[in-house]
């Protein structure tokens, strides 16, 4: 008996060991460590290739949770998403500010409006 919609169709509804077994068969399959091996390599490429188009987009962190967790359908909603604006740099420190700052908040240099 395999672990399919046929073995189910085809049990005895009058005999609860053959539903056991099916059910115990269905298990094994979850534990399959082959099962756990692909999935997690699956994620891993997704998560990548979710960077790969972030790097574009200047949203790597955001694009590869989306791979990670979505798979291909991440890709196409990182796709579809805008461009991340770089942040603007203070020219003393070279650390990120927030567009409208007046003064750096890291070294309290004065910015350009
Ligand atoms: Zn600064």
């Amino acid at each position: 008996m395999s672990c399919d919609f046929t073995a189910l169709a085809n049990i005895d509804p009058s005999d609860p060991d053959q539903a056991n077994a099916l059910l115990q068969q269905c298990s094994g399959a979850l534990t399959d460590p082959n099962l756990w091996l692909w999935a997690i390599v699956f994620t891993i490429v997704c998560a990548a290739v979710g960077a790969l188009i972030g790097k574009y987009k200047n949203a790597v962190v955001r694009d590869t949770i989306l791979g990670a967790t979505l798979g291909p359908i991440g890709w196409i909603v990182s796709l579809c998403m805008p461009v991340v604006k770089p942040r603007p740099v203070c020219p003393a420190c070279k650390r990120a500010v927030d567009a409208g700052d007046r003064h750096c908040r890291h070294c309290g240099t004065a910015l350009a409006p």
